[in-house]
C-alpha cells in the first residue's frame, strides 16, 4: 500500500483561488507585526505576504527593532486596534527574549475582532460552544480541518490521537475535532506508553517539535497522518513523523514541507476575509 499524499500546497492553492472574489469585494487588509530578526519568523512572514499577493489582499509589514520595549509594542497594538483601515493583525511569535513572558498580555491586547491568528481568549473560548462559533479559529488547527475536508477524509466517529497540547495547535485542534464528533485523545510529554495510544489512532496528528519522533512501530496500518512539526535539521526541514518508513503503511500522510504549513497561511487569509465580513455586518 502507498499513502495518498495530503498536499497542503495543492489544497491551499485551490482555497486561495476560491477566496479571490471575496477579497476583491471586501478589500481587507492584514498587518504583520514582527519584533526582531528571528529567521524562522521572517520566512513564515514571507509566506504570509506571498499568499496575500496571490489573493490580491492588502498587507503591511511592521518590522520593529529587536530591543522594542513592551510599552512601545502595546502602543502599536493599540494604534492597530483603532485603525479602521486595518482588518486584522498578528504579532509574529516568538517574541525576543525580553518580551517572551509578555506574550499572553500581548495576545490579550489584540481586539478580538482583529485577532486573525485566533490566539486570544475570546476567539478560543467561543470555539468551545460549537462548530458554529468557530468564527476566527487559530490558523494551524483550522488549516488541518480544511486539509482533511479537501481530501474528503471524514472525522466523525474516528479515533483521533493528537500528540502535543500547545495552546496554538494541540488544544484547539482537539476542540475543533470534538465539535465534529470525533473521539479525541490528547497526549503530552508525561503520557505513559505513548505508542500504545498512537497505535489506536485512525488519524494521528503530531505537533511535538522533534524530528522523526513518530516511528513506524507507533502507528497502525491504514492510519491517516497529519504531521504539524517543522524541525530545522542539518539535513533540511523535517517533520515530527518518520515519513519514509510510515508512508508505505499509512492510507494518507502530509509531507513536510508542503503539508500543514501552507494550510496555516491560507487559514490566516481566510480569517482576514471573515473578520472583514463580520466587521461590515456589525
Ligand atoms: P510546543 O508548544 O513546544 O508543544 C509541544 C508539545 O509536545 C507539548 O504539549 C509537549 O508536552 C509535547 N511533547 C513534547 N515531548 C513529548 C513526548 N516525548 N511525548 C508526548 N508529547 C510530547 O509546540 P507547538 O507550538 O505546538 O509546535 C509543535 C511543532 O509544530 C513545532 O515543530 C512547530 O514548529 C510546529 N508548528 C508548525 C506549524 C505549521 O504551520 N506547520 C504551526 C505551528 C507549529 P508538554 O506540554 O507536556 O510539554
Amino acid at each position: 500500500m502507498s499513502a495518498i499524499l495530503l498536499s497542503g500546497k495543492e489544497a491551499s492553492s485551490a482555497l486561495l483561488e476560491g477566496l479571490k472574489p471575496e477579497v476583491a469585494k471586501l478589500d481587507p487588509k492584514l498587518v504583520v507585526v514582527q519584533v526582531g530578526e528571528d529567521p524562522a519568523s521572517s520566512s513564515y512572514i514571507k509566506q504570509k505576504f506571498k499568499a496575500c499577493e496571490t489573493v490580491g489582499m492588502r498587507s503591511e509589514h511592521k518590522h520593529l527593532p529587536e530591543d522594542t520595549s513592551f510599552e512601545d509594542l502595546m502602543s502599536i497594538i493599540d494604534n492597530l486596534n483603532n485603525d479602521d483601515d486595518v482588518t486584522g493583525f498578528i504579532v509574529q511569535l516568538p517574541l525576543p527574549k525580553h518580551l517572551t513572558d509578555k506574550e499572553p498580555e500581548v495576545n490579550r491586547a489584540i481586539d478580538p475582532k482583529k485577532d486573525v491568528d485566533g490566539f486570544g481568549a475570546y476567539n478560543l473560548g467561543k470555539m468551545f460552544l460549537s462548530k458554529d462559533y468557530e468564527d476566527l479559529p487559530p490558523a494551524t488547527p483550522s488549516g488541518i480541518i480544511a486539509l482533511l475536508e479537501y481530501y474528503k477524509i471524514p472525522v466523525e466517529g474516528k479515533h483521533i490521537v493528537i500528540v502535543g497540547r500547545s495552546n496554538i495547535v494541540g488544544k484547539p485542534i482537539a476542540v475543533m475535532l470534538i465539535n465534529r464528533s470525533a473521539t479525541v485523545t490528547v497526549c503530552n510529554s508525561r503520557t505513559k506508553d505513548l505508542a500504545k495510544i498512537t497505535k489506536q489512532a485512525d488519524i494521528l496528528i503530531c505537533a511535538v517539535g522533534k524530528a522523526h519522533f513518530i516511528t513506524k512501530d507507533m502507528v497502525k496500518d491504514g492510519v491517516v497522518v497529519i504531521d504539524v512539526g517543522v524541525n530545522r535539521t542539518d539535513d533540511g526541514l523535517k517533520g515530527d513523523v518518520d515519513f519514509k518508513s510510515i508512508e508505505p503503511i499509512a492510507s494518507a500522510i502530509t509531507p513536510v514541507p508542503g503539508g500543514v504549513g501552507p494550510m496555516t497561511v491560507t487559514s490566516l487569509i481566510r480569517n482576514c476575509v471573515r473578520a472583514k465580513e463580520r466587521q461590515i455586518n456589525n
